[in-house]
């Protein structure tokens, strides 16, 4: 029996549903599709590997597991943020089920901003195809060569021009802008000079991908892998004109609309990782018991009995931080939240990567190896502590939340 706390049981229905085409229909094809991937272009879907994802969506969305991120019923199926950590956790698992559910970065932080900041027009023509799954978007506010962990530092320029923005600069790391179907970015610019306050200077531009003047110069490496055919793209934009309406908000509101973005993104990586660190406990207990040394089973080597315990007790208190800034989410102030959020954005990660290495470990050579899907788990889990934010800058958020009240 699982303790699902907040779960209502309509709820606990749906994750079953999940749980259960997670187990017999992704996870069996997951080796195929990613092996689809290395067969000629690496950015366009090969015709099997675009009728197993398109299929496995289909069946999804047919059987109403769909948006599930979304807490508007009218968008979604109106769950609260607790009761979505069990099933983006459950989708943590295997690389595939966040998509096949219409549940993936960046598309469900895009697909917030265009409902709650997006004209009428914007969401006929992004947040509608992004919903239904038809194409897919990017959020670029990273840059080569700005700290971009200080967003104040952002730099890309966009002036008006007419009833234009004209933007030249460039952005880096802007996932999901490899892949094919990706149609639109949402773009952090500067739009505001020296003279105005430092949270008012930057702005949100909405800009179809294929705008003339963009150039997607290379795809970013991760330990040395591409990620395609989703990538993470550094990319140019020289003379880009966009019509002033693409503007979100208004000039200066760049910041307000970060926040309301950021953090639900943040906390549904970690719902994830812990997913994933869950998935490699139990390929860890398997090994440990199935593979002797030593003449007896690894389990009852060494320190293995304290390393699977140490793993449970970590997720554990993963998860229960990461249900309780979930709850913080869904009282709806997100001031009172953002610690919370910082302090799993900073925990998740930490201790998904400590087991998924104790996987590692206890797979010997294998564990590093393609035959398990535990490397390519650890480089993912990686990128988490800098992406979105790096650990120190949330730790300095979870400080100065903690020092607040003595000051
Ligand atoms: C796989 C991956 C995917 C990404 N996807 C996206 C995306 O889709 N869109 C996007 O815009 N960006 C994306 N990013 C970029 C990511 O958000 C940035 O890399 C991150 O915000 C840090 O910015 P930076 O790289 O400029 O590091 P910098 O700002 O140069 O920071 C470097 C280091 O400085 C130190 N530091 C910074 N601030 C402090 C502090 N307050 N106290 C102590 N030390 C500090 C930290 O050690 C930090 O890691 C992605 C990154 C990766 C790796």
């Amino acid at each position: 029996m699982d303790m699902n706390l907040g779960m209502r049981s309509e709820s606990e229905a749906l994750l079953h549903q999940v749980k259960t085409m997670i187990q017999d229909e992704i996870q069996p094809l997951e080796a195929e599709y990613h092996g689809e991937i290395d067969k000629g272009d690496r950015w366009q879907y090969t015709p099997r590997q675009a009728e197993i994802l398109e299929g496995l969506k289909a069946t999804a969305k047919s059987r109403g597991l769909w948006n599930f991120w979304q807490s508007d019923p009218q968008l979604g199926k109106g769950l609260t943020t607790v009761e979505y950590a069990y099933f983006a956790e459950e989708m943590g698992k295997t690389p595939l089920a966040a998509e096949v559910f219409n549940c993936s970065a960046p598309d469900t932080g895009n697909m917030d901003v265009f409902a709650r900041y997006g004209s009428e027009e914007m969401k006929q023509r992004w947040l509608a195809p992004l919903l239904a799954g038809d194409i897919r978007s990017a959020y670029l506010m990273t840059e080569p060569d700005r700290a971009s962990s200080d967003a104040t530092n952002i730099s890309l320029s966009c002036v008006a021009d007419g009833d234009h923005y004209v933007l030249n600069g460039e952005k880096w790391w802007a996932s999901g802008a490899g892949d094919p179907r990706c149609k639109v970015y949402i773009v952090m610019v500067r739009t505001g000079g020296d003279d105005a306050p430092k949270h008012q200077r930057h702005s949100m531009i909405v800009v179809p991908a294929d705008t003339p003047g963009i150039e997607v110069l290379r795809p970013m490496q991760v330990y040395g892998h591409d990620d395609a055919p989703h990538g993470h793209m550094h990319i140019r934009f020289t003379a880009v004109r966009v019509p002033v309406e693409n503007m979100l908000l208004g000039e200066g509101r760049g910041f307000e609309i970060a926040q309301g973005r950021l953090g639900p993104g943040r906390i549904h990586h970690c719902m994830r990782a812990i997913g994933q660190a869950e998935s490699a406990l139990e390929l860890l207990c398997q090994r440990a018991l199935k593979r002797q040394a030593f003449g007896k089973p690894l389990a009852d080597l060494g320190a293995n009995f304290d390393i699977i315990a140490e793993a449970r007790m970590d997720i554990e208190m993963a998860r229960l931080l990461c249900l309780k800034a979930a709850w913080y989410m869904d009282q709806g102030d997100a001031r009172a939240a953002a610690p919370w959020i910082s302090q799993i954005k900073v925990v998740a990660p930490r201790v998904a990567l400590k087991v998924i290495d104790e996987a590692i470990q206890m797979h010997g050579g294998a564990g590093i190896s393609q035959d398990t899907p535990l490397a390519r788990a650890w480089t993912h889990v990686r990128t988490l502590r800098l992406a979105d934010g790096p650990d120190a800058v949330h730790r300095r958020q979870v400080a100065r939340a903690e020092l607040r009240t003595y000051r």
